[in-house]
C-alpha cells in the first residue's frame, strides 16, 4: 500500500535510507582491496577480526551519515509542511478510539487532517485503526499508563510495578495490536510518566521503531516529553485539552483556546475524545477554521515542520496579541467514551489539579 500520510513517508523515506545504506556499505566493503587483514591473519587471527570488524563499522558509519543528509534533504522536501505564508496550524488528536464503533467512525468522518489515537485491545480498535489508515487519517497507538489513584488499565497496561522484560512486552503487544501507528501518546498516566525509568524504556523503544511521541500531558509533573528528547524521539507537547467539560459551551471556550494559541504561536497542540458533544462541536468548527486561514495538520506533520528548522510563530498571525489567561488543562483523561454527560469538578477554568483520575472515575 502506498504511504497514505506524511508520517508514513517519512518512514519510509527512513526505512529507504536504512536499505540503501546498507548495500552501499557492503559494495564499498566489497569493492575494498586488498583485504587489509590478509596478511596479518597469519600472525594473529584476532586483530584481524577485531580491525576488520572496526574497519565495516566505520564505513558503514560514513556512508550512513552521508546518505542520512541526502535522503533526509529529499524527505525533508516530500513530506514535510512548510509555513510558505499559508497561515497558522492545529494538531488535533482524538482520543480513545476503540472503545465505541458508531461514535469512531463518526470521528473519523470530521473534516480536516486529525489524528486518530486508538486504545489497543479494545473492542472495536482494529477495524477503526483500519479505516482510519483508508480514509487517509493519521493513527497514534493510545498507551493505557498507570495513573496515581491506580485506575484499571484493561489489557497490558504499563505500570511502574512491571519489570524492563514485562514493561517491554506489553508495549511491544500493544504496537502490533496498532500497526497502523505513527506515534504513541499516553492514556491517563499521571503516575508513569512522571517516572524518569519507564519512560526511558518506553523512549528508546519508539526511537528504535521510528515513532514519535506526544505527551498529553496528565500530570503536571511528567517528564515523558524531557525523556523523549534525550533519546532523539520526536515529541511534541499537548496543549490543550478540549472537552474536560463536555458542555458545549466549555468546548467552544476551549477550542479558542486552540484556536487563539494557533494565531499567537502558528501552531496548537489539541486532544478531544469521541464524545458525541465534542463530534457535534468539531463538525461545526473545523470547516470554518479554514475560512480563518487556520490549517489542520497531522501531528506528523507538525513535527516534520519542526524538525526542519522552522520557527512555527512564522506561521503566527496574531504577533504581540494579549495570551488569554489559560486553564489547567492537567487531567486524566476518561478510559472510555460512554458519557456525553459533563464531567463536573473537571471545569477546564480550575486553577488547581484535579484529583487525578476524576473524569476517568466518572466516565466509566
Ligand atoms: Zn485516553
Amino acid at each position: 500500500m502506498l504511504p497514505a500520510t506524511p508520517g508514513q513517508l517519512r518512514r519510509l523515506c527512513h526505512g529507504a535510507f536504512w536499505l540503501v545504506g546498507c548495500l552501499v556499505a557492503l559494495l564499498a566493503n566489497a569493492a575494498e582491496a586488498p583485504d587489509p587483514g590478509a596478511n596479518a591473519l597469519k600472525n594473529n587471527p584476532n586483530t584481524i577480526t577485531n580491525t576488520n570488524t572496526n574497519t565495516n563499522t566505520n564505513t558503514n558509519n560514513n556512508n550512513n551519515t552521508n546518505l542520512s543528509t541526502n535522503l533526509n534533504t529529499t524527505c525533508n522536501i516530500a513530506c514535510s509542511t512548510h509555513c510558505n505564508n499559508s497561515g497558522p496550524m492545529v494538531a488535533i488528536i482524538i482520543d480513545d478510539m476503540g472503545h465505541h464503533l458508531q461514535r469512531g467512525r463518526e470521528a473519523l468522518a470530521l473534516p480536516g487532517r486529525l489524528t486518530f489515537a486508538v486504545i489497543p485491545f479494545s473492542a472495536h480498535s482494529r477495524p477503526l485503526a483500519r479505516a482510519a489508515q483508508a480514509g487517509g487519517k493519521e493513527v497514534m497507538l493510545h498507551a493505557p499508563m498507570s495513573t496515581l489513584n491506580n485506575t484499571p488499565l484493561g489489557r497490558n497496561g504499563l505500570t511502574a510495578e512491571l519489570s524492563r522484560e514485562e514493561f517491554l512486552r506489553n508495549l511491544r503487544l500493544a504496537l502490533d495490536d496498532v500497526p497502523q501507528a505513527e506515534g504513541v501518546n499516553n492514556h491517563m498516566g499521571s503516575d508513569l510518566t512522571q517516572r524518569r525509568q519507564q519512560m526511558a524504556w518506553l523512549m528508546q523503544e519508539l526511537r528504535w521503531r521510528d515513532l514519535y511521541f506526544v505527551d498529553s500531558r496528565t500530570s503536571d509533573r511528567t517528564v515523558a516529553a524531557t525523556v523523549a528528547g534525550e533519546f532523539n524521539v520526536p515529541n511534541l507537547s499537548r496543549q490543550v485539552f478540549l472537552d474536560n467539560d463536555t458542555n458545549a459551551d466549555a468546548i467552544a471556550e476551549r477550542f479558542d483556546v486552540l484556536v487563539n494559541r494557533a494565531k499567537r504561536e502558528g501552531l496548537g497542540i489539541a486532544i478531544g475524545h469521541p464524545y458525541r458533544a465534542t463530534i457535534n462541536y468539531l463538525k461545526r468548527a473545523l470547516p470554518e477554521l479554514q475560512a480563518q486561514g487556520i490549517r489542520t495538520v497531522y501531528v506528523s506533520e507538525a513535527i516534520e515542520f519542526l524538525e526542519d528548522g522552522a520557527n512555527a510563530s512564522d506561521c503566527a498571525v496574531a504577533d504581540g496579541a494579549q495570551p488569554r489567561a489559560e486553564a489547567n488543562d492537567e487531567v486524566e483523561d476518561g478510559p472510555t467514551e460512554n458519557t456525553d454527560q459533563p464531567a463536573s469538578g473537571t471545569s477546564a477554568n480550575r486553577t488547581a489539579p484535579p484529583a487525578a483520575d476524576q473524569h476517568a472515575a466518572q466516565a466509566r
